[in-house]
């Protein structure tokens, strides 16, 4: 990702930014799209992970749908260009507003998380004299083994509705003349990375569509979500993700029918390796026990490692690309070797918990060195904000 010709660049340029290459960005979209080819199935790009505008034209060339959590983001699909028949609308707090966008938009599909937003539907497609194409959004109980905060699919989760409401969905899906049922729709959690987690998924999928089934109802759509990985602690050798084996599990172990559409959600897992968040060094402190590195960048550019203990490598461009991080289990380097020190790495944000990771072992580093904090591409700028009253994360493209 950096070459010393591109560091040369952005050395020039005000920090803080998140820096996107593009090619990572293509080389991602292209091998889940060929992935997913193989075997007819259709992805949805999960808009929220990243809506930057170069991002967003990308993903729109490949041909992605567009997975949507609010009336705004299905608003930027269409505007960006994506097919309103490959818009789908999830969240489980949809206002009316939202949902009256989206039936105007003539959207392919709404993925209902609970039976009152049934009812709210039918209410309002009804004032429309429209039909709205309804995916009902269950929650299998299936552990997603990642972090608790970002697991979505257990019986303690706000999110879908929960296998023992399913006879009352059925008897309102009945009742309700302006839903079109299409299908089921499950998202488990982000950041998965064991393919075990998703032949478990494959399991209550088919045990929950034989269920559908046995009541009468054509289940067109699987709708198995999205959630896939990245490598944080390897992002230029394993920098693309293992779409292979991600869609191989689920043409190994969903039954799937005859006109049946397999539908995915991909985010993080398209997006994430393509962006750096890059910072300067502010001011080095060093204390009694501990040594702090400044950044002018912190939690108002990229929030995760505050928000969910989330790892990102942190690489100094300005002593060689020299970076000190830890291995994946977790350990430190003991030898701390020469020119080689410990630092907490901070932003300069007034909250304690205003730091990217404690205890890196960093190339001994100065003011004004460039600090590239990796992986950043999913979920980092779309979360920025202007806490403190500060300026606006910028971006930067590689062309
Ligand atoms: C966030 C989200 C996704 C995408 O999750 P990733 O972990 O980024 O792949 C997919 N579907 C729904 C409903 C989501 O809310």
């Amino acid at each position: 990702m950096f070459n010393n010709q591109t560091i040369t660049r952005l050395q020039q340029i005000e920090t803080p930014f998140y820096y996107y290459d593009l090619e990572v960005l293509n080389n991602s979209l292209l091998a889940c799209k060929q992935a997913s080819s193989k075997y007819g199935y259709h992805v949805h790009y999960a808009m929220k992970a990243n809506f930057n505008n170069k991002v967003l034209n990308a993903i729109q060339q490949f041909g992605f749908g567009a997975d949507c959590v609010s009336g705004n983001e299905v608003k930027a699909a269409i505007e960006y260009g994506f097919d309103k028949n490959n818009i789908v609308f999830a969240g489980v707090g949809k206002s009316d507003k939202e949902i009256n966008l989206a039936l105007d938009t003539d959207i392919f599909c709404f993925n209902a998380e609970s039976v009152e937003e049934l009812f709210v539907i039918d209410e309002l497609a009804k004032a429309k004299n429209k039909i709205a194409n309804i995916a009902i959004r269950i929650n299998p109980n299936v552990d997603a083994h990642t972090h608790h905060f970002i697991t979505t699919g257990l019986d303690e989760n706000k999110f879908g509705i929960n296998t023992w409401q399913l006879d009352d969905v059925v008897k309102t899906l009945r009742n309700c003349s302006h839903l079109q049922f299409l299908g089921i729709h499950f998202h488990i959690g982000s950041q998965i990375t064991d393919m075990e987690v998703y032949k478990n998924l494959c399991t209550r999928i088919n045990e929950i569509q034989d269920w559908f089934a046995e009541k009468g109802f054509v289940v067109k759509i699987l709708n198995v979500g999205g959630g896939l990985g990245v490598d944080y602690y390897n992002p230029d050798t394993n920098a693309i993700s293992d779409f292979e084996s991600y869609f191989k599990v689920f043409n190994q172990f969903l039954n799937v029918r005859v006109d049946q559409e397999v539908h995915f959600e991909l985010g993080r897992a398209l997006v994430a390796q393509s962006s750096a968040l890059i910072a300067r060094v502010l001011y080095v402190k060093n204390g009694l026990k501990k040594n702090f590195l400044v950044l002018d960048a912190g939690m108002t550019e990229l929030i995760r490692p505050m928000l969910y203990q989330a790892y990102h490598q942190i690489e100094n461009l300005s002593r060689n690309g020299e970076s000190g991080n830890i291995t994946e289990d977790n350990t430190p380097g003991l030898s701390i070797g020469k020119n080689v020190i410990q630092y907490d790495i901070v932003g300069p944000i007034c909250e304690s918990t205003d730091c990217f990771r404690k205890d890196v072992e960093m190339p001994i580093s100065f003011r004004g060195d460039l600090i590239a904090i990796r992986t950043t591409g999913a979920y980092g700028e779309v979360m920025a904000s202007s806490y403190n009253l500060r300026d606006r994360v910028k971006s930067v493209y590689s062309n």
